[in-house]
């Protein structure tokens, strides 16, 4: 196990275990401080472990090897995966936005406690802290999964402080009669779920589109096209079509070589021709190569 996969797993980890223990300080103190933005901030941490193990899962289950019933991969069973965890967040977040607008339709007095203003204090210094070294550690170990890991922490950050506004409003409302302010702790829970609701609909989304197996187009095959032709033998590139399939690309590509040459010799040129193009693409899972003899 290499030293770059070990700590990019130590980092997840990492970020996993924190949104276990800031899902459940802040919904107890969302319970107990009487604070529905936080139990709303509690849920969305919640949201994130559960997003973590289903990609955990997908990722898992998408490096089975191929098998006769499945001849192209499990890549799509990260997709998968991934949609069951988009609905669920939008489920979440509609919930939670029905029942904050609720609390204010219905003029629902609730004194916000204290303790849910230092409790998301608490949650914004730890997401912040996670963001600052998880960007560093991808910066440094060149990953772009865990500088995309960090800035979700750096969001995280932010649904917390739409949370601590809203506790602030409200206390200051609940100190100095002023009413309309308390409404403010419901509307940042609404709010929340409404980041609940779209990352649930971005994420889906996303899942969507690399489910459908997608053709790529001339510009994204452009690079394919220029390796193939590096090749000693190949005279003329008859077709090449790549398709992505879950998280990974396979190609079709038709070849036209030296007609005089042995099939052994086609053969081998076939063979580099898969190889180069496994070898410099890491996306690249399959490449099926037809050769034809190579007429003007
Ligand atoms: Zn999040």
């Amino acid at each position: 196990m290499s030293d770059r996969f070990q700590k990019a797993q130590f980092a997840s980890i990492i970020g996993m275990v924190a949104n276990v223990i800031l899902a459940i300080i802040k919904g107890i103190g969302g319970v107990l401080g009487d604070s529905r933005a936080l139990i709303a901030d509690a849920l969305h941490s919640a949201s994130d472990v559960i997003s973590s193990i289903a990609v955990l899962v997908g990722v898992r289950a998408a490096q089975k090897p191929p098998d006769s019933e499945h001849p192209y991969g499990h890549g799509k069973a990260e997709n998968i995966a991934t949609l069951i965890v988009s609905m669920l967040l939008i489920v979440v977040g509609f919930e939670i936005l029905m029942d904050a607008v609720s609390a204010i339709w219905s003029n629902a007095k609730q004194s916000t406690h204290p303790l849910a203003l230092y409790i998301v204090v608490f949650s914004i210094i730890v997401k912040e802290a996670l963001f600052q070294y998880k960007n560093r550690l991808g910066k440094k170990i060149k990953s772009q999964a865990i500088i995309a890991d960090a800035w979700h922490h750096r969001s995280d950050a932010i649904s917390s402080v739409v949370a601590l506004v809203g506790i602030g409003l409200a206390m200051i409302g609940d100190r100095y009669q002023i009413s309309y302010l308390t409404y403010f702790d419901p509307i940042a829970g609404a709010i929340i779920a409404g980041i609940i609701m779209w990352m649930g609909f971005s994420l889906g989304k996303e899942a969507v589109r690399i489910s459908l197996e997608i053709v790529l187009d001339e510009e994204e095959t452009e690079k394919f096209n220029q390796t193939v032709k590096q090749v000693n033998g190949v005279k003329r590139i008859d077709s090449l079509h790549a398709r992505s399939h879950g998280s990974y690309v396979i190609i079709d590509t038709k070849i036209s070589v030296d007609p005089t040459i042995t099939v052994d010799e086609g053969h081998a040129i076939s063979a580099r021709v898969k190889e180069i193009l496994m070898n410099h693409f890491e996306e690249v899972h399959d490449v099926h190569v037809h050769v034809n003899p190579y007429y003007d």
